[in-house]
């Protein structure tokens, strides 16, 4: 591979074709997948990556903003979009044009977004809006903490709004030392039980990201109603290592993104030649260094300054000095063959040598989501097969 940019990644449309796969086949059969492409499908790009895994029969995204579901719908795709992290007052009428599935966090926001019809109870003038409503059970981030009975109650004062959904998310599922996990599907069946004996029946409920499908526990799937789940760090190649007694993942997956940058600059330098701002490499003896076209404005984390690498002519290679904002440092002393315009791999493989982003975060002390994330508009994003 070989682009004209500065500084890129390519993206395997067959890898992410493939680890969709190997999801949907890995969860339970009457299981489906809503595939998550929030945050420009963390950095792999958002329409791009949702029209493959259309093509692979995915009938549902999830994105976090209205915003982002309008960017899916004006790039063609016509699935169900689920929009989980809230909408504001100005997005509302967005919903029903765009024909995008809130979830809701509270008996607030159903109340908020049921226009009614305006000529009495139980009006149909306007088409009822389908929801999901989160439950908290015990994430302490987003979900309503109302009980069965105030859901019920919610759910018949307002007509125009449907709950096709029900759903929760976890907290802790990669750490089998923890209560958490089997205490949030235990208070998420309780609920489903309860809002069944009131009358309140989703068709739809859906519980699990990558980590608890790759390390499934019982009772995240659920009799008479579709089961969804909901990954998305599987899907672009990664799940996350556990704690204490944990199974083997059900499926494997591979990274579908790699990052690569140009040198810019190749040069030797005496020992004693002080790299970068604050001068805070020193080199030890004559060495040969490259300034390659990555800094942290593309997303090249500053905490690598002085402790990551790079692959640069088949080797890794170490980051000298701070990662400034358009470059960064790196010791060529081992592949002194390479020159200006040649290409270093910030994340990916050259031969057998490799590194993805879960190492790159353990080495910046941060995670591999935020790695992903993190790579900026500027780098160019190439698709291949
Ligand atoms: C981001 C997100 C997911 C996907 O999580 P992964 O760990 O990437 O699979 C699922 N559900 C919700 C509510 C999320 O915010």
């Amino acid at each position: 591979m070989s682009q004209q940019a500065r500084c890129y990644v390519e993206i395997s449309r067959s890898r992410i074709a493939a680890n969709y796969r190997a999801v949907r086949d890995a969860v339970a059969p009457g299981s489906s997948v809503i595939c998550v492409v929030k945050a420009n499908a963390y950095g792999h790009g958002a329409v791009e990556v949702a029209r493959v895994l259309r093509n692979e029969g995915a009938e549902w995204f999830a994105v976090s903003s209205v915003d982002e579901g309008i960017a899916l719908r004006h790039g063609g795709i016509m699935c169900r979009i689920l929009v989980m992290a809230g909408i504001m007052p100005w997005e509302r009428e967005a919903l029903r044009d765009y024909r995008l599935t809130p979830v809701l966090h509270s008996l607030d926001d159903m109340a908020a977004l049921d226009v009614g019809g305006g000529c009495g109870a139980g009006c149909r003038c306007v088409e009822a809006l389908d929801v999901h409503l989160k439950i908290d059970t015990g994430m302490d981030r987003l979900g309503t903490l109302a009980s069965a009975k105030e859901i019920a109650e919610a759910a018949a004062a307002h007509p125009a709004i449907r709950i096709e959904g029900l759903l929760s998310h976890f907290a802790s599922p990669t750490d089998f030392t923890s209560e958490q996990t089997p205490d949030q599907i235990r208070a998420f069946s309780t609920m489903v039980r309860d809002l069944a004996d009131l009358g309140v029946r989703p068709s739809i409920l859906h519980f699990s990201s990558t980590n608890a499908i790759a390390y499934p526990r019982s009772g995240t799937t659920f009799d008479g109603v579709t089961s969804l789940v909901r990954p998305g760090h599987a899907i672009y190649g990664y799940v996350s290592p556990t704690r204490g007694p944990a199974p083997q993942a059900v499926f494997s997956v591979e990274p579908a993104l790699s990052w690569k940058a140009r040198i810019v600059a190749v040069k030797d330098v005496p020992a004693g030649a002080k790299i970068g701002y604050g001068g805070s490499f020193v080199a030890p003896g004559p060495m040969r260094i490259g300034v390659i076209a990555a800094g942290y404005a593309d997303g090249v984390p500053h905490r690598l300054s002085n402790k990551g690498r790079v692959i640069a002519g088949g080797r890794y290679a170490a980051i000298l000095g701070t990662v400034s904002m358009d470059l960064t440092t790196i010791d060529l002393t081992q592949a002194p063959h390479l020159s200006p315009g040649d290409e270093v791999t910030l994340l990916g493989s050259e031969g057998d040598v490799s590194l993805d982003a879960q190492q790159i975060a353990k080495t910046a002390g941060t995670i591999s989501y935020n790695v992903l994330c993190g790579i900026s508009a500027r780098v160019k994003r190439f698709y291949v097969d």
